[in-house]
């Protein structure tokens, strides 16, 4: 089979004891045979790989498409699927336990004859969560393109500007700019909103005085970047300036602590510890990272319980954050890429407190 990626994860077939594995989640389709469309199931077995789209992907998945052979069948995907599981006399078959739909697992548990369906989480995750240094140009190109978007919606940034019409700025400046589609919803969230980590851009105007937190990210040819930098629009109190620093050193201890061996919890270790310092331990909320690839959360994950080790080549964000109900919130979000000895920081866009 002519695609190291399908080789690897045969690999992962023998070391879990399943003849194959049924892949219907699409970012994995993708990483695996290349597949940009909208509809697809791939069988990976032992030996081969079946890859199965509808009328409407026929030409591009012929195009696309490496290491699988392509079938079109004409009528249900998952009934042609079983079809083929059944001729294979397959004895046991993982599927994706988190992301398949439970339609599709009712129609295999119903339609396999004498195959056991085993539960199978995260297994071309494990492989997408190192990436190749093809991998790693494009996920910095797409960094360049968010942080050119961020620099050039800057000026923007003014007092009774909304929100709402920051985010659009900015999500015009990444289509502008080259970028396919913002990666998720742009949060701009000021004053008391900014302590709400995953808030929605409103029509508040932003104001002076007051804390804005910009989180964006932009796809660029299928791979995701992240940011967040927090702001402000005239001169900042002293304890929103304080907390700038705590997030700031927690930021910087967690990028110091990331380094390939390291466990994912130490880094969130490094950075919680920081905050602790200032009293700021119970504002964070969330965990210190992610992965980003060709989604935007992905393995690893940085949280208080995460043993996964870090490898070379893993693209992770560290993102501390500390959110006062009273106050508002500061975030600081950069992308790094594990190395042997440490790691690279993607993100180039300044952390320096800027006050518009
Ligand atoms: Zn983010
Ligand atoms: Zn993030």
């Amino acid at each position: 089979m002519n695609n190291e990626r399908l080789r690897r994860l045969q690999d992962l077939l023998v070391e879990a004891r399943v003849a194959g594995l049924v892949v219907s989640a699409l970012p994995n389709i993708r990483y695996l045979t290349g597949f940009t469309g909208s509809n697809a199931l791939l069988l990976v077995t032992r030996e081969d790989a079946l890859f199965l789209t509808d009328g409407r992907y026929a030409i591009q998945a012929a195009r696309e498409v490496q290491g699988a052979r392509v079938s079109v069948p004409g009528g249900s995907l998952v009934r042609a699927l079983i079809a083929s599981i059944n001729r294979r006399r397959l004895k046991s078959l993982g599927f994706e336990s988190k992301r398949a739909s439970f339609e599709l697992y009712q129609a295999l548990h119903a339609g396999l004859k004498a195959c056991r369906l085993r539960p199978l989480a995260g297994l071309p995750e494990r492989l997408r969560a190192v990436k190749s240094p093809e991998e790693i140009a494009t996920i910095r190109r797409s960094v360049h393109v968010n942080s050119a978007a961020f620099e050039k919606s800057i000026p923007e940034i003014r007092n009774g500007r909304t929100e709402a019409e920051l985010a659009a700025i900015i999500e015009y400046q990444m289509h502008a700019l080259g970028g396919e589609k913002p990666a998720f919803e742009t949060i701009v969230a000021s004053g008391s909103r900014s302590a709400l980590p995953h808030a929605r851009p409103t029509d508040k105007p932003l104001q002076k005085k007051q804390l804005i937190i910009v989180d964006q990210g932009v796809i660029l040819d299928g791979y995701s970047s992240d940011m967040t930098r927090t702001v402000a629009v005239g001169a900042l109190g002293s304890r929103a300036r304080r907390v700038y620093k705590a997030v700031l050193e927690a930021q910087l201890a967690a990028i110091s602590a990331v380094r390939a061996g390291v466990p994912a919890d130490k880094v969130d270790r490094a950075a919680r510890s920081v905050l602790d310092k200032y009293g700021l331990a119970e504002a964070f909320v969330h965990s210190t990272g992610h992965g980003v690839g060709l989604e935007i959360h992905e393995a690893p994950r940085l949280g208080k319980n995460d043993k996964t080790l870090l490898e070379s080549g893993m693209v992770i964000t560290i993102e501390p954050g500390a959110y006062l109900e009273d106050l508002g919130g500061v975030r600081i979000e950069d992308m790094v890429l594990v190395k042997a000895n440490g790691c690279e920081v993607l993100t180039p866009t300044s952390k320096d407190l800027r006050i518009l």
